[in-house]
């Protein structure tokens, strides 16, 4: 039975789809395994590859292409469209604004009651989705996908939406973050039978709904997502409905918007953020709950809790970094948060100083706030060129050093002579940190002051960032004063953790997850073994 997951995906809608494996995985180590032994793999590419998803140049080709490796990334950005006559161009509308969550693959499957189309490529979503492309793709459903991995192989593999027929009918899934108990489910899932081509997340899942008992697809849904541990938000697809859900705690963002439609049913959109509604002119209705799912059809929404009495435990480095500052996620705007970070730095650790530098683009709102606090002008003493990807070609360790001076560059006229407060979101390996106080102090600076928006990065995260290990983190292993030596600033300082919560609070209480500041994980345990390999490949 378990077979038949994977086999029925022939079809003229088939024909568009690039890639069939099941392997959902952005961490390093996983990525790497993936590079090794190929192991049988009974979905072939299409032999009818639409040109554009040949693999852009910008797509890295091996590790050592990356440019900077001293970033933290999201794994993944979702976007899912209920009832709209073009629903790919919405959904790639969506995408394009939540771009910043995975540059290095994406993918949007629609449906028009009959068929399920998908289609998936290595790039941005501009470079994947041209007109053309968008043309393959009928249907008034939609999900879509954009990803972020660490080598171009895997981020091909890894790809999504996925498409399979299973027991329950065809389903396309995509999904945001990391599972934690893959072990437990596996292993009873192989115990019942199934048969597993990988050890992805989202084959999982697939599986739990085909083996589940419940009678109507919405039970088996409601079901599998009851066996899952960890972080999830999820949209799915059949041919004639679209469900959305998140995990029980609530890990990573996922919102419900509407566009009214005068003539008709309104159009439903379910994004990773807020600010994809923008684009579409879709209204932000609500979050979709932790634990809630909810299920979309000609008839309307409805929507159930299949778990409750979890307590919420949202990233809180979506507020500090990940999430756009015109998002509104968790119920607060993230540029809120940001500002507040910023004042609430000021207010813990001011220092003498002559202006207030951001970090861009992500220390700017924090900035803006700390130099409103300390009563200090505000300067864009350091310019980033958007144009550099993180794929820039590397060849060389003497080329590779010039990464973060490819990105960004001082304005001398502004830091000369002055004493100067820099403001960052984190400080991961602290290599990139010290290239950029070295950068600001060869540009004439007097002093360096580095000011972080959040506690001392100390764990890594399970939960769909790709931090590295505990043992490459720099705050789990020095002292802040031996992190301020190594950087060479004249002082450092952090958000203080209960800062850093006040900051994140809106009109209601929102329980966070801090694990990567303070080592304290929200799931019961972490299985890093089984979290850390991955063996799909083609
Ligand atoms: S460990 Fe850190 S990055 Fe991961 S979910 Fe928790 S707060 Fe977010």
């Amino acid at each position: 039975m378990t077979r038949r997951l994977f086999q029925g995906v022939a079809g003229t809608a088939d024909d568009s789809e690039t890639l069939r494996a099941l392997s959902k995985s952005c961490h390093p180590e996983r990525a790497k395994r993936v590079e090794g032994p190929a192991v049988a793999f009974p979905l072939v590419p299409s032999p009818l590859v639409p040109s554009p998803l040949v693999p852009s140049p910008l797509v890295p080709q091996s590790p050592q292409f990356v440019v900077n490796g001293d970033e933290l990334h999201e794994e993944c950005g979702v976007i899912a469209i209920h009832g709209h006559p073009n629903a790919a161009r919405q959904a790639y509308l969506g995408l394009y604004a939540l771009q910043h969550r995975g540059q290095e693959s994406a993918g949007i499957a629609t449906a028009d009651g009959a068929h399920l189309a998908n289609i998936k490529g290595m790039g941005l979503v501009s470079e994947i989705f041209t007109d053309d492309v968008l043309e393959k793709l009928p249907g008034q459903m939609a999900i879509g996908h954009t990803r972020y991995s660490t080598t171009g192989d895997s981020a091909l593999l890894n790809a999504q939406p996925i498409r399979v027929d299973s027991t329950k009918g065809l389903i396309a899934i995509a999904h945001n973050g990391n599972l934690v108990n893959l072990g437990n489910v596996r292993s009873r899932l192989e115990r019942d039978g199934a048969y597993f081509q990988t050890t992805s997340d989202s084959e999982i899942i697939v599986q739990l709904i085909a083996h589940s008992h419940a009678g109507t697809l919405v039970d088996a849904i409601a079901d599998s997502l009851s066996h899952i541990d960890g972080a999830f938000s999820i949209v799915m697809m059949t041919r004639d409905r679209i469900f959305a859900a998140r995990d029980p705690r609530g890990f990573r963002p996922l919102s419900m918007g509407r566009i009214r439609n005068p003539n008709g049913p309104d159009t439903i959109v379910f994004a990773s953020e807020s600010c994809a509604f923008d684009l579409l002119r879709a209204k932000f209705e609500r979050d979709v709950l932790p634990g809630e799912l909810v299920m979309v059809t000609e008839d309307g929404v409805t929507s159930r809790q299949y778990s409750t009495g979890i307590e919420q435990t949202s990233c809180i480095f979506e507020h500090v970094y990940f999430a756009r500052p015109d998002s509104r996620i968790f119920g607060r705007w993230v540029q809120e948060s940001r500002d507040q970070m910023g004042r609430q730095l000021a207010r813990e650790s001011g220092v003498p100083a002559d202006v207030v530098v951001p970090v861009p683009d992500s220390g700017v709102t924090a900035a803006l706030g700390y130099a409103e606090e300390a009563r200090l002008p505000f300067r864009f003493g350091l310019i980033r060129n958007h144009y550099v990807g993180r794929t820039f070609i590397e060849p060389e360790q003497r080329v590779r050093d010039f990464g973060v001076r490819l990105k960004l560059n001082p304005v001398r006229n502004l830091l000369e002579g002055k004493r100067v407060v820099l403001i960052d979101d984190s400080i991961i390996r602290g290599t990139t940190s010290r290239k950029i106080v070295r950068m600001v102090r060869g540009a004439g600076a007097k002093e360096v002051h580095l000011r972080i928006s959040c506690p001392p990065t100390v764990s890594p995260c399970f939960y769909g960032v790709d931090t590295p290990s505990k043992r490459e983190l720099i705050a789990a292993n020095k002292s802040i004063d031996e992190i301020r030596s190594f950087i060479e600033a004249d002082s450092l300082a952090y958000l203080s953790l209960d800062g850093l919560l006040n900051c994140c609070q809106g009109e209601t209480h929102t329980g966070y997850c801090t694990a990567c500041y303070t080592g304290n994980y929200p799931t019961q345990w972490v299985d890093v073994d089984e979290i850390v390999p991955a063996t799909a490949t083609l």
